[in-house]
C-alpha cells in the first residue's frame, strides 16, 4: 500500500534521539528550548511554547486568549475535529464559517457576511481559527481587517502549513493573527512522533501558554505571590500537563533541518501530480497566488454523478489497487457529536459539495516517481471504472 502520508526518518534524526536518551533529561531539559527557537526563529515569531500535540496548542491558545463558558469560537468546516474541539474544552459554544470554492479555506466573504449578521445579532465570536488547508493560507489579510472592524482574536490551525510562506512571510511569524499553531503529527510535513507548538508574537500570552502546558505552574519569583524558600513553585492557574519530551524534541530539531527541501519535495511532487492528471477529469488543487504552499496535502475533486456514489467508487478502486487515498475533512458540523449540538446537513453547502468530491492522493517528501506513476495509473483505472 501507498500510504497518503509517511513520516520521514533519517539516520541523524535517530543519532539525535538516542543521544538524548544517554543524557541527564528525557523532558524537562535542554532540547525542547532549543527546538523552540530554532521553529520561532525560522518562522519569525518572538515566541514558540512546544506541547505535546497541536489539539494541547490550540486548547492553552484558546485558553491564553481567555475563552471560555458564555463566549463563541468560529472556525471551518472542512478541518480536523480539534479546530473546533478547542472551544467546546473551553466551554464556549462552536459556530462554523463556510469555505472558499476554490481554495477550500474559510471564506473571508462568507465571514465578512456572517459577522454582519452576527452583530445585528448581538452574538460576536470572541475566537476565529482560520485553518490552513492543505498547507495553504487562509486569506489572513482579509481576515485581519475583519479582526480589528469586529474585535475578535485569530489562532491560525497552520497543522498543515509550517515551512509554508503568505505574502513571501513565513506563516507562523502572526502578522495576521495572536497565536498560530503547528502539528508534528507523522504525516505532517516534520514530525515529533505527537507533538505541536504554539507561536506569538505577544510575551504575556507565551508567559500564559507555558504555564498552562505544565499544571499553570510558575517558578519564576518575581511572578509569585509569596515565596516560602528556594524549594517554592507556585499554581496560578489550572493547567495540564500537555509538555513536549526532550526525545521529541530532539527529533524535531533534527527535521527542522530538512524543512525546506520537505516542502521544496512536496511542491515538486505536486507539479508532477498536476501535470499527470492533466487529461483525467478531476479538478486539480488551485493556489493562490498569495500563497506558497508547505503542501501537506494533495486534493483532487472528482465530479459527483446522479447517484452520488462516484466519488467513494474511484476512492475504493484506489485503495483496491494498493494506493492509500484518504479523504480530508468529513465536514465537522455532520458528525454525531456536533449534530447532536444542533448543527444539521445543508448549514455549510460549499464545505459539503468540496466534501462530496474530494480525495487525498499520496503525497510524502521520499515519494519516488514510479510510486507516483502507479498512484495516477491507478485513478486512470478507477476513475474508467466508476462510470457517471
Ligand atoms: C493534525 C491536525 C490537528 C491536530 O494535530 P495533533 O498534533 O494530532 O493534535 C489539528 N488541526 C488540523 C487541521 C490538523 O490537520
Amino acid at each position: 500500500m501507498i500510504p497518503y502520508g509517511r513520516q520521514h526518518i533519517t539516520q541523524a534524526d535517530v543519532d539525535a534521539v538516542v543521544e538524548v536518551l544517554r543524557s541527564d533529561f528525557l523532558t524537562q531539559g535542554p532540547a525542547v528550548p532549543r527546538f523552540e527557537q530554532a521553529v520561532a526563529g525560522h518562522c519569525g515569531a518572538a515566541h514558540a511554547v512546544a506541547v505535546n500535540s497541536a489539539t494541547s496548542a490550540l486548547h492553552i491558545a484558546c485558553l491564553a486568549l481567555d475563552l471560555g463558558p458564555g463566549d463563541l469560537l468560529w472556525t471551518s468546516p472542512v478541518t480536523f475535529v480539534a479546530s473546533a474541539n478547542c472551544g467546546l474544552y473551553c466551554g464556549a459554544d462552536v459556530d462554523f464559517v463556510d469555505i472558499d470554492p476554490r481554495t477550500y479555506n474559510l471564506s473571508a466573504g462568507a465571514l465578512a457576511q456572517k459577522l454582519a449578521a452576527a452583530e445585528r445579532a448581538g452574538r460576536l465570536p470572541k475566537i476565529v481559527v482560520p485553518v490552513h488547508l492543505t498547507g495553504q493560507s487562509c486569506d489572513m489579510a482579509a481576515i485581519h481587517e475583519l479582526s480589528k472592524r469586529y474585535g475578535f482574536r485569530i489562532i491560525e490551525d497552520a497543522s498543515h502549513a509550517v515551512g509554508g510562506r503568505y505574502r513571501g512571510e513565513p506563516v507562523g511569524n502572526c502578522r495576521y493573527s495572536d497565536i498560530t499553531v503547528f502539528s508534528f503529527h507523522p504525516v505532517k510535513i516534520i514530525t515529533t512522533a505527537e507533538g505541536g507548538m504554539a507561536l506569538t508574537q505577544d510575551a504575556a500570552l507565551a508567559a500564559r501558554m507555558e504555564m498552562l502546558r505544565s499544571h499553570g505552574i510558575t517558578r519564576d519569583a518575581a511572578k509569585m505571590t509569596r515565596m516560602d524558600g528556594p524549594w517554592y513553585y507556585e499554581q496560578q492557574l489550572l493547567g495540564f500537563n500537555y509538555r513536549l519530551t526532550d526525545l521529541q524534541a530532539a527529533l524535531g530539531l533534527s527535521q527542522m533541518l530538512r524543512l525546506d527541501e520537505y516542502v521544496a519535495r512536496r511542491h515538486e511532487i505536486a507539479a508532477r501530480y498536476d501535470a499527470l492528471l492533466a487529461d483525467l477529469p478531476v479538478t486539480t488543487p488551485w493556489q493562490h497566488p498569495d500563497g506558497y504552499s508547505a503542501f501537506h496535502l494533495y486534493v483532487i475533486r472528482v465530479e459527483e454523478g446522479a447517484e452520488n456514489e462516484r466519488r467513494r467508487r474511484v476512492f475504493e478502486g484506489l485503495r483496491a489497487r494498493g494506493i492509500g487515498v484518504n479523504v480530508h475533512y468529513i465536514p465537522v458540523h455532520t458528525q454525531p457529536y456536533y449534530e447532536q449540538l444542533g448543527f444539521v446537513p445543508g448549514d455549510f453547502p460549499v464545505a459539503e459539495d468540496y466534501y462530496a468530491e474530494a480525495i487525498s492522493l499520496p503525497m510524502y517528501p521520499a515519494m519516488t516517481e514510479a510510486d507516483q506513476d502507479r498512484v495516477v495509473a491507478a485513478l486512470g483505472e478507477a476513475l474508467g471504472e466508476a462510470g457517471t
